[in-house]
């Protein structure tokens, strides 16, 4: 049986379920690497180029915790599956950049697909994945069946992940439950909080510093912008006098215009990846958006390989302290960038 390796970073996050659901189905073993932890944070900051962003440097400690492991390693180079817009072109780039890097590590499997510009559809998606899939049988029928399997996978993560408006309005009614429940000490009100940021970081519980679970323990009942309807996402940023490009940046934009505009939750928490291109241009925007309307409270803040969890606890409780004071009621803008 040929064993395959996914590094469990960027945008494995996104796809995970579909890509594990196609190789299990072809018979691969499937090696994904561990959760994120000291070890390879840092190999990570070891062996990445300096200028690059905390979370590809992640996947450098990723690609290296597995590499021993397997025949060969997955890495696709995504560009986009829309039409109108893009990912990172770091996820274009870094298969080539590791392979370039590190000539001794197994072949990696990395397909290119991008949709933006028309360049790829379903037709060639399919073609892609035959091809992935000869790496493991030559039997066709295995293939096109794991591929069938492998894209309802996909919808059906998206549809247990995404919601509709109907239930962010149960969810801002407090009437749906998104995410675990909040822990509520006596006397204490219940915080709703966006938490706002790239889903690679903010499902990584050791990049993100536990921010989740924090939160959870401040009494605070959580929606992630990776769960918001996709067309409340749109009318958003159709209001931009400008078409913004990346696809990770219109979701954690139109997330906080949305509640910006709302005004149904008690605060934003905005994570941002230092030395992230499109990250500083949704959060300079984000901060201006806020600044023009300051009713809902917004926290930004930047995560590196520096940051401690002592100096986001203290960040943390000071805006949970501050919106249990009923801030609320008063505009307050809290901050752009705050390093912690
Ligand atoms: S979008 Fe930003 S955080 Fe994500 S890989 Fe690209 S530069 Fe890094």
């Amino acid at each position: 049986m040929k064993r395959v390796g996914i590094p469990r970073a960027l945008i494995y996050y996104k796809f995970a379920k579909m890509w594990e659901k196609f190789f299990n189905e072809l018979g691969a073993e499937i090696i994904i690497s561990p959760l994120t932890n000291k070890k390879i944070k840092s190999d990570s900051t070891r062996l990445a180029p300096n200028e690059d962003c905390y979370s590809t440097k992640l996947f450098f400690g990723h690609t290296m915790a597995i590499k021993d492991q397997v025949d060969y390693l997955f890495i696709p180079r995504f560009g986009s599956e829309n039409k109108d817009s893009v990912g990172c072109p770091k996820f274009i780039g870094l298969a080539e950049v590791l392979r370039s890097m590190f000539p001794d590590l197994p072949p990696i499997i990395m397909p290119h697909y991008n949709m933006a510009k028309g360049r790829d559809g379903k037709l060639s998606f399919f073609i892609k994945a035959y091809k992935v899939g000869l790496y493991f049988t030559k039997n066709p029928f295995k293939i096109i069946k794991a591929f069938k399997l492998a894209l309802r996978e996909h919808k059906q993560y998206k549809l247990e992940l995404i919601i509709d408006e109907e239930s962010l309005l149960k969810w801002e009614q407090s009437v749906l439950s998104l995410n675990d429940p909040p822990i509520i000490e006596e006397n204490e009100r219940m915080l709703k909080i966006a938490l706002v940021g790239h889903s690679y970081v903010i499902n990584d519980p050791f990049a993100s510093l536990n921010i989740r679970k924090i939160l959870q323990n401040h009494g605070v009942d959580l929606i992630t912008s990776e769960q918001m309807p996709r067309n409340l996402i749109e009318r958003q940023i159709d209001k931009l006098n400008f078409a913004l490009y990346f696809d990770y940046e219109k979701e954690i934009l139109g997330t906080i215009m949305h509640f910006i505009e709302s005004k149904t939750i008690d605060g934003i928490i905005h994570i941002m990846v230092f030395s992230c291109g499109p990250d500083s241009i949704a959060g300079e925007m984000a901060s201006q958006f806020s600044k023009r309307d300051s009713k809902i409270p917004l926290l930004q803040l930047v995560f590196d390989e520096l940051t401690a969890e002592a100096g986001l606890r203290t960040r943390i409780e000071a805006f949970i302290d501050m919106l249990r004071r009923g801030a609320k009621e008063k505009p307050i803008y809290i901050a752009t960038k705050v390093h912690v």
